[in-house]
């Protein structure tokens, strides 16, 4: 892989696998994320935006704030484990989770 190969989709964020491919590095992980960012460049355009301006909606920004809030929440209970002194264990079992939040915020969308 490229060292400068985007990583996530340009739309949505999920991550690309790696392409593998010669030529240029996809950026988008299917051809809806393509059609949708494509749309909302021009939308931007015509709106004097530059055209690498990211746009949430309110919706999607109310989504993204939901998984960093249950990000949040993961991180605290690890910290609140770990302050009563919890087993090895338990703390185990609580940083995979929140790995698992951490993994739903590369999506944007
Ligand atoms: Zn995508």
């Amino acid at each position: 892989m490229e060292a400068d190969e985007p990583k996530h989709c340009a739309w949505c964020g999920r991550r690309l696998p790696g392409s593998g491919r010669i030529g240029r590095p996809r950026r988008y992980c299917a051809q809806p994320c393509r059609q949708r960012a494509y749309e909302r460049r021009a939308a931007l355009q015509r709106g004097g935006l530059p055209e690498d301006a990211v746009v949430l909606s309110t919706s999607e920004l109310a989504d993204l704030q939901d998984r960093l809030f249950q990000l949040r929440c993961a991180a605290e209970d690890v910290v609140t484990a770990a302050q009563d002194g919890a087993e090895n264990e338990e703390l185990r079992k609580l940083a995979a989770e929140l790995v698992e939040s951490a993994k739903g915020l590369e999506r944007l969308r």
